[in-house]
């Protein structure tokens, strides 16, 4: 064979293989939406085994300039992100907030049950485990100038898409949906498929229940603009 045709041989092969991967790789809604039992791995922490082996690789790397990556949350059920809606509910209500307005706020951070991305287990919270830890320690100063985080950021700014992983939460200032996150990574290889799965999905159906406070202004048109503004509203390199 010429040698240019193998090479466009393939590299059709290749596109062809990566195609049926991509269109084969089903996750159940169910699993989407942070439900049932996905195949999880991890000592202190849970990610897809695909997604830890990336992460090995990205933090033996880092290791090697001084830095200790530790996870701080990874995988997080549905049920558990019910209970963090329901306690931040509460809470932003006892401040004399309507349901609207302790809507608006926990959504400026925290995600409504069954929209995270941390129910797919391609994404993960990450610190510097060196520095001392002193209080909450996921706070965007503490990634910048003189905070304990700063070196871990700019070593994952340069890094960490040679592996990957990419922050869906950055700091364009005209960027919709959740605040800048600079500790937020995820494997755009899994979340990418993941996204575009998720998007088809009956919302509605899925998501609006009844046991989530709050649930009367949880309605139709809520969940459009939530998902166009929030789901959607990540870098662009992970759509
Ligand atoms: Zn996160």
């Amino acid at each position: 064979m010429h040698r240019l045709e193998f090479i466009n041989t393939g590299l059709a092969i290749l596109g062809l293989s990566f195609y049926q991967q991509s269109k084969n790789m089903n996750t159940s809604p169910q699993l989407l939406v942070g439900k049932g039992k996905p195949k999880l791995v991890g000592k202190n922490y849970a990610l897809l085994p695909e997604v830890d082996r990336a992460f090995q690789e990205m933090s033996t790397a880092a290791q090697k300039q001084g830095l200790n990556i530790k996870v701080v949350s990874s995988y997080r059920s549905y049920d558990r992100q019910k209970s963090i809606w329901n306690r931040k509910f509460l809470h932003f209500k006892s401040k004399g907030l309507t349901d609207e307005q302790t809507i608006k706020k926990i959504i400026e951070y925290s995600t409504l049950p069954g929209t995270s991305r941390h129910h797919w287990g391609t994404d993960l919270d990450i610190i510097d485990a060196k520095p001392p830890e002193e209080g909450d320690v996921l706070l965007p100063h503490k990634f910048h100038n003189n905070g304990p985080y700063n070196t871990l950021r700019e070593w994952m700014e340069t890094h960490a898409q040679d592996y990957g992983f990419f922050l869906p939460y950055n700091r364009d200032e005209n960027r919709s949906g959740f605040k800048y996150e600079p500790w937020h990574y995820s494997f755009a290889p899994k979340s990418i498929p993941m996204l575009r799965q998720y998007l088809e999905l009956d919302h509605a159906k899925l998501l609006l229940v009844p046991d989530l406070n709050g649930a009367e202004c949880l309605g139709q048109e809520f969940l459009n603009s939530y998902i166009e503004s929030h789901i959607m509203g990540v870098d662009p390199s992970l759509l």
